[in-house]
């Protein structure tokens, strides 16, 4: 379960930074894997080992029918030998989307289930009910965040041999900031972008992990909510990809740019501040995003 050791960390030449006089380099955690993507990959590591050494061979973990944790869960199975279960939040629908359709691929079974039972998925009626019938079995929770997912995280600035100033991490559980911000050192700090909308309570869950306070946490970036896109959103992806030639996705990462471009622009940080973003890959949602804006005539290239 070795990953390569080292990530590329590239700087980013854009006129507005040059501008604004400050640096701005893009740790690429989306070139990890090509299955596992980025920041799901560091959260699973230390979880695969533990399922592992407890000699536990099936994985059950949960998601919506877009996650890109799903997808990560089902290709780390594929690839490391386990069995792996995704309950998805809702029904089921034909054909399946890109990211069901490669989960199954992958040798996940799906199991769908309400709206109101995923809510208590949580409990052991909810295990009672769905899950008995499994081997016995390893839990994973949604976006795959607990403690060990969070030690894994705490490695993704291990290889970064240079001093800056702030990193910048798109959240949707608040996990992958957590290990980040766990393992600045004293004059660094963390910048927490929110995918989603009305995160305060994101606060509370980076708080249970994080070691320190040396980080923030940016709700002004959600565009309308989780996993919603608009035209805006979509061309500044486009022309960032046609600028540095490299892809974003629409549902974190495109935020974080979006996030942190926005607040260069209006000065936010000091004048010679050196920043990393982390790329916390998520590219396998474009195709299915793709699908559901095409009748408001977007495209993500
Ligand atoms: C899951 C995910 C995140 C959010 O990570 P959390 O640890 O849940 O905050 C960020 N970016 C991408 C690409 C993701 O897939």
């Amino acid at each position: 379960m070795n990953l390569p050791v080292n990530i590329p960390i590239q700087e980013i030449d854009d006129v507005l930074f040059r501008e604004k006089s400050v640096r701005v380099f893009l740790k690429r955690e989306d070139l990890l894997h090509d299955d596992i993507s980025g920041n799901k990959w560091r959260k699973l590591k230390y979880n695969l080992q533990s399922a592992k050494s407890k000699n536990l061979k099936t994985l059950v973990t949960f998601g919506g029918a877009f996650s890109n944790h799903i997808s990560a869960t089902a290709a780390a199975g594929k690839e490391f030998g386990f069995k792996t279960v995704g309950v998805i939040r809702g029904e089921e629908h034909f054909p399946l989307n890109p990211t069901l359709d490669y989960a199954q691929s992958c040798g996940m079974e799906l199991r769908y289930v309400d709206r109101s039972a995923y809510r208590v998925k949580t409990t052991k009626d909810f295990e009672a009910k769905y899950l008995s019938d499994l081997e016995p079995y390893y839990l994973i929770p949604e976006g795959g965040t607990n403690a060990l997912a969070i030690k894994g995280c705490e490695e993704i600035l291990s290889d970064v041999n240079f001093d800056f100033d702030v990193v910048c991490c798109s959240c949707g559980t608040g996990g992958t900031v957590s290990g980040l911000i766990n393992s600045l050192e004293p004059h660094q700090s963390a910048l927490a972008f929110s995918s989603l909308k009305g995160a305060e309570f994101l606060i509370e869950e980076i708080q249970k992990f994080a070691q320190n306070s040396q980080w923030s946490l940016n709700v002004d970036y959600h565009f309308g909510g989780y996993a919603k896109v608009d035209r805006i959103l979509v061309d500044f992806m486009n022309r960032f990809k046609s600028k540095h030639h490299i892809s974003l996705d629409p549902i974190y990462t495109g935020k974080m740019m979006y996030g942190l471009c926005d607040l260069i622009e209006n000065d936010y940080f000091r004048r010679d501040s050196n920043i990393i973003a982390i790329h916390t890959g998520g590219l396998q949602g474009v195709l299915g995003m793709n699908e559901r804006i095409k009748d408001k005539g977007l495209q993500i290239l």
